[in-house]
C-alpha cells in the first residue's frame, strides 16, 4: 500500500478510537464542549446570543476586564513586542519578569519568586525539583489535578490524605520510612471554596521533617490568610485576572528551578502583555482591599440566602451528585440570564456534580440577589417535581 493510503487509514483508525472513547463519555453525560464567549466589565459575558451575568469566572477581583490592566498589557506589547522571542534562558527574559517577580517575593513574604508560564506548568515544573524516586509526596485528596500530574511526574510515592485531615497526615508522615517528604495542599480549595487548615499542616510537618509547598491560586487577593509555607505557588490568572504562574521561596531554591524545571528552561517566555498586566493588577490588589473583601460578601451573602455553609472564600459549591441534574440546572439558568457551569467528574469526585458558584468584586448587590432569587425558585421547582 502506498504511504499516503497507509496514513488514511490511520486517519480513520484515530477518528474512530475518539469516536468509540467519546461515546462512552456522552453516555455518562461528562461530554464537555467549548462555547464561545465574550466577557466584559461587571461580570457580564455574551454567549450563543444571550447576554448573561457570570457566576463560573476565576476573575475574583474583576481584573481581567479593568481598563488600566488593559492599558498596562497593551503598552507592555507596543514597547516590548508580542512575543518573548525565546526561552527566559536565552533571550526571553523581559526586564518586566524582574519588576513582577520583586513585587510577587513582596507580597508572599519569601526571599524570591519565579514566574512561570502557567499555574498548571508551575506545578508540573516545581514538584519533580523538589521529590524524586524513593522520596514520598502526601497531598490531600482533593488537590488540583495539576499537583497530582507534577507528583506523578517526580516518579516519588505519591499517597493522597483525607481532605483538611492534618492528623490524618499526621499518622501518613508517621509511618513513612522515605528520607525526603513533601507535603502539597491548596490553601483555597478549588472546587469546594474551603480553606485548609494551614498551621496544623505546617506543624505537622515541621514535627516529622517534611517539606510544604502550598497552592494559592483561589486565594490570592481574596482570602490572604497569613501561610506558613516554605514554598507557595500559585497563579497570575484568577484574581489577578491575567496568565502566568508563579513559585515563591528561599532565593538559593529559585535559582535551583532556574537550572533545573524543565517547565521552565524549555518553553518560551510569558508575551509581555501578560508581564505588563500582572505587574498593574498586583499594583491595584494591594492599593484596594476593598475589592477583595467585596468579593467575600457577595458570596456570604449567596450561602446565607441559600441555607448553605457560611461562604470561606469567592467561591461557593452547590453540590447536587447528579451529573443529569447539575446539567438541567445550570441550562435553566442560563435561559433566566445566569452563566452558572456545571462541574462534573473528573473535575470533582464521582457523585459530587455541582454548580460551583463564583463571585466577583465586579458584581453589583442586584446581581447577587438576583442569582439568589433565581436558585431558590429554581430548588423549589426541583422539589415540586420530586
Ligand atoms: C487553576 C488552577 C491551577 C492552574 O493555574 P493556571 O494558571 O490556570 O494554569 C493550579 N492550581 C489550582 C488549584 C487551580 O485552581
Amino acid at each position: 500500500m502506498a504511504t499516503s493510503d497507509r496514513m488514511a487509514a490511520a486517519r480513520r483508525a484515530i477518528a474512530e478510537f475518539a469516536e468509540e472513547k467519546l461515546d462512552r463519555i456522552r453516555a455518562r453525560s461528562l461530554h464537555r464542549r467549548l462555547r464561545p464567549t465574550l466577557r466584559s466589565e461587571g461580570g457580564r459575558a455574551d454567549r450563543e446570543g444571550r447576554r448573561l451575568v457570570s457566576f463560573s469566572d476565576n476573575d475574583y477581583l474583576g481584573l481581567s476586564t479593568d481598563p488600566r490592566v488593559k492599558q498596562a498589557a497593551a503598552d507592555a506589547a507596543l514597547r516590548h513586542g508580542a512575543g518573548a522571542g525565546a526561552s527566559r534562558l536565552v533571550t526571553g527574559d523581559c526586564p518586566l519578569y524582574a519588576e513582577l517577580e520583586a513585587a510577587l517575593a513582596a507580597m508572599k513574604g519569601t526571599e524570591a519568586a519565579l514566574v512561570f508560564g502557567s499555574g498548571y506548568l508551575a506545578n508540573i515544573s516545581v514538584i519533580p525539583v523538589l521529590a524524586r524516586p524513593g522520596d514520598h509526596i502526601l497531598l490531600d485528596a482533593l488537590s488540583h489535578a495539576c499537583m497530582h500530574a507534577g507528583a506523578r511526574l517526580s516518579g516519588a510515592i505519591v499517597e493522597t490524605f483525607r481532605h483538611n485531615d492534618a492528623e490524618d497526615l499526621r499518622a501518613r508522615l508517621a509511618a513513612s520510612a522515605a528520607a525526603r517528604k513533601l507535603v502539597l495542599t491548596e490553601t483555597v480549595f478549588s472546587m469546594d471554596g474551603d480553606l485548609a487548615p494551614l498551621d496544623a499542616i505546617a506543624e505537622a510537618c515541621a514535627d516529622h521533617g517534611a517539606w510544604m509547598m502550598t497552592d494559592d491560586a483561589h486565594g490570592f487577593g481574596v482570602v490572604d490568610a497569613p501561610n506558613p509555607a516554605p514554598l507557595q505557588m500559585g497563579t497570575l490568572s484568577k484574581a489577578a485576572g491575567g496568565y502566568g504562574g508563579y513559585v515563591c521561596g528561599p532565593r538559593p531554591f529559585i535559582d535551583l528551578l532556574i537550572n533545573r524545571a524543565r517547565g521552565f528552561v524549555f518553553t518560551t517566555g510569558l508575551p509581555p502583555a501578560a508581564l505588563g498586566a500582572a505587574i498593574e493588577a498586583l499594583r491595584i490588589m494591594k492599593a484596594e482591599p476593598a475589592r477583595g473583601a467585596r468579593a467575600l460578601a457577595h458570596a456570604r451573602r449567596f450561602s446565607r440566602a441559600l441555607d448553605l455553609p457560611a461562604a470561606q472564600s469567592a467561591i461557593v459549591p452547590v453540590i447536587l451528585g447528579s451529573a443529569d441534574e447539575t446539567l438541567a440546572q445550570s441550562q435553566w439558568l442560563a435561559e433566566n440570564g445566569f452563566l452558572v457551569t456545571a462541574i462534573r467528574p473528573p473535575t470533582v469526585p464521582a457523585g459530587t456534580a455541582r454548580l460551583r458558584v463564583s463571585f466577583s468584586s465586579g458584581h453589583r448587590q442586584e446581581d447577587v440577589e438576583a442569582l439568589c432569587e433565581a436558585m431558590k425558585q429554581m430548588q423549589a421547582m426541583a422539589k415540586a417535581e420530586a
